[in-house]
């Protein structure tokens, strides 16, 4: 027998429960998306790699070892897209949405790819949902895109939700921090991790988010004390902002980010719980301003923010939460025995359907007993039974099935007979 086949290492089928926490989250992010005012988008799932060396940025781990890369065999350099917000911007200049009334507000639902050591609530396909508010900035609509995320995830019932913010200033002020911060690197070197020490030249940020090297962290210059007064005047109103709208924060002055296009406000929101008594942060996603990111992929200076949720560990915990997602349940369950009772039971499941009462089938099965096994188990309210008899007739018998009383009903009379029942 030839071997059987798996899916690809970190890369998961999603169906049964796990689909319906996908769809719910899905179902709330755009409900929340067209309350404020986003429009759906669709990229490509490959593009020119580029498009993240230049934007992502060539020195972050994304670039450097996640990205699956390749040649086509007419010889362009793509990639399986790791993350959304450069090709929504490329998409952006691409198509000339500089010349429609400004921002231009994008959400996305979709698969991203990185090469990681898969682990629990880290793959190699995963998904995200996110919001990108292009062309026109401020304190105001970096605080909206907190804010719905916010929301999205107390709707979703994920609870201590934990949103750390920072500033990582402007491409300006940040070059002086980054002085600052080499310095001391370079004179910690003996400390440093050997990432760290590579990063120090090239990258000397991401040693902020190192996890090994935290005591020459935690004695490294913050960034705040070196941001602009006006980066430093646009982070107070985003706190202002949210303290208005009553969303919790905490700073971090070691926030950053990992990626090349942030300037201005950076957050990131995380679940805390405890386990064996210590507490644990799972990130859940974030984001922030990225005003650099149009004109390093070859537009003009464009203002723009967003961020970035990770659906399965949103998932993760609406599970662990108990929260049970509840897929609306069929009122009513048709059952059918023989040929003509199956043809009439197609039609009255689509009359139920058009006249928006929830039902449910079983069409493919044959034996009565086990199609109202299933009635029971869907916990419908009414079992709809067209058998050889009834169908002759042009009759059904409507159930109820918790009384298990029962009664035959004209065919033309169902949808009134249902629905005086469902109300009783
Ligand atoms: P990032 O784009 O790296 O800021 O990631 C945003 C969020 O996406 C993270 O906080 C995670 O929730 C999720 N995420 C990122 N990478 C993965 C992965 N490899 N597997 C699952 N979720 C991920």
């Amino acid at each position: 027998m030839p071997k059987k086949l798996q899916s690809p290492s970190g890369m998961h089928d999603i169906f049964g429960s796990q689909y319906d926490y996908f769809q719910k989250v899905r179902e709330v992010v755009f409900k929340n998306a067209e309350i404020y005012g986003f429009q759906g988008i669709e990229t490509p799932v490959i593009e020119d790699t580029e498009i993240f060396t230049r934007g992502t940025g060539k020195f972050t781990d994304i670039v450097e070892k996640e990205m699956y890369t390749f040649k086509t065999k007419g010889g362009d350099r793509v990639s399986l897209r790791p993350e959304g917000t450069p090709p929504i911007m490329r998409a952006f200049i691409q198509h000339g949405l500089y010349t429609k009334p400004q921002p231009v507000k994008f959400f996305y639902f979709a698969p991203y790819f990185r090469y990681e050591r898969p682990q629990a609530g880290r793959y190699r396909q995963f998904w995200q949902f996110g919001f990108e508010t292009i062309g026109r900035g401020g304190p105001v609509v970096d605080t909206q895109v907190i804010v719905l995320v916010y929301n999205i995830l107390k709707e979703l019932g994920i609870k201590n939700v934990v949103t750390e913010i920072n500033s990582m200033g402007d491409e300006k002020c940040r070059e002086e921090y980054k002085k600052a911060l080499k310095k001391h690197l370079k004179k910690q070197s003996s400390r440093l991790c050997t990432d760290c020490k590579r990063r120090v030249e090239k990258n000397p940020l991401r040693a902020l988010d190192c996890k090994k090297c935290l005591e020459v962290k935690a004695e490294a210059p913050q960034i705040l004390d070196h941001i602009c007064k006006k980066c430093c005047e646009d982070f107070r109103r985003v706190l202002e902002f949210l303290e208005e709208v009553e969303i919790p924060y905490d700073l971090n002055p070691f926030l950053v980010r990992g990626l090349d296009y942030y300037t201005g406000v950076v957050y990131e929101f995380f679940a805390r719980s405890k386990k064996s008594g210590e507490e644990e942060f799972l990130a859940l996603g974030g984001g922030g301003r990225y005003d650099g990111l149009s004109a390093a992929l070859g537009g003009e200076e464009r203002p723009a923010t967003g961020a970035a949720m990770g659906v399965e560990r949103i998932v993760l915990l609406m599970k662990k939460n108990g929260e049970v997602y509840e897929k609306e349940k069929p009122r009513v369950f048709i059952a059918q025995l023989g040929d003509l009772a199956k043809k009439k039971s197609l039609k009255l499941f689509e009359e139920l359907k058009k006249a928006n009462i929830p039902v449910a089938e079983a069409f493919g099965q044959d034996s009565l007993k086990n199609q109202m096994s299933r009635a029971a188990k869907l916990e419908a309210d009414i079992a709809i039974i067209i058998g050889k008899e009834e169908a002759a007739e042009d009759k059904v018998i409507l159930r109820d099935m918790d009384s298990g009383g029962q009664e035959k009903v004209k065919t033309s009379e169902i949808i009134k007979e249902v629905k005086k029942k469902l109300k009783e």
